[in-house]
């Protein structure tokens, strides 16, 4: 279910609501975007009529961000708990691994989503690492090209907000994922 907040369409579910839903577009081939909100892209939002289009087309929306749960119980909705973008790549990555789901990893600095990979497969000795990109790559043939010849299912993409969203947004006909989540900063964070 999706409620409201500030003109922008935000999932009341939690994790395990959403993971379900998420795979199920997986397997039905359905391409499907996720992505964060929080009050800081809430506030951009506001400001930018197309940034809002996009976070409003997008397939699910996450509450990440306590601002968003408090103004959802501000105007009695439903959404009840914060569903984090890193933590919602974990969910994503841990159920990629147990379904042999291919996972992607684009952005950061040069070496850190490699990083980033060896501690998922540490993590989770399962998980099917298709490839991964630094965010830095100017030629973005290059790009779509090394990221579809890798096969994955989902694609991380880590380049910061609203970049990322925008780039994904701008690519995702060209891309054979089906699944896109923007991560922000969390390559960094799992790199460590
Ligand atoms: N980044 C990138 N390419 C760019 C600009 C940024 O890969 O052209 C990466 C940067 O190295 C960092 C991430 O994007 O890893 C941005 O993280 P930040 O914490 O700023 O994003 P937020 O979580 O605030 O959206």
């Amino acid at each position: 279910m999706k409620e409201e907040i500030l003109g922008v369409s935000v999932n009341t579910e939690n994790y395990d609501e959403l993971i379900p839903k998420v795979f199920e577009n997986i397997e039905a081939g359905k391409k499907s975007l996720i992505v964060a909100i929080n009050p800081e892209k809430l506030m951009k939002a506001k400001e930018d009529p197309e940034l809002k289009a996009l976070l409003n087309r997008a397939e699910f929306q996450i509450p990440d961000g306590i601002g968003v749960i408090l103004a959802s119980k501000l105007k009695k909705g439903q959404i009840r708990s914060r569903v984090t973008g890193i933590d919602m790549m974990d969910r994503v990555v841990q159920e990629a691994a147990a379904r042999g789901k291919r996972i992607f990893l684009y952005g950061a600095k040069p070496g850190v989503a490699a990083e980033a990979a060896a501690k998922l497969q540490v993590m989770y000795p399962n998980i099917q690492i298709a490839g991964v990109q630094h965010g830095y790559e100017k030629d973005v043939q290059v790009v779509l090209d090394t990221i579809n010849q890798a096969k994955p299912d989902i694609l991380f993409v880590a380049m910061g907000s609203p970049k990322q969203e925008q780039w994904i947004e701008q690519h995702r006909d060209q891309l054979h994922p089906i699944v896109f989540q923007g991560v922000g900063g969390s390559f960094d964070v799992l790199a460590g």
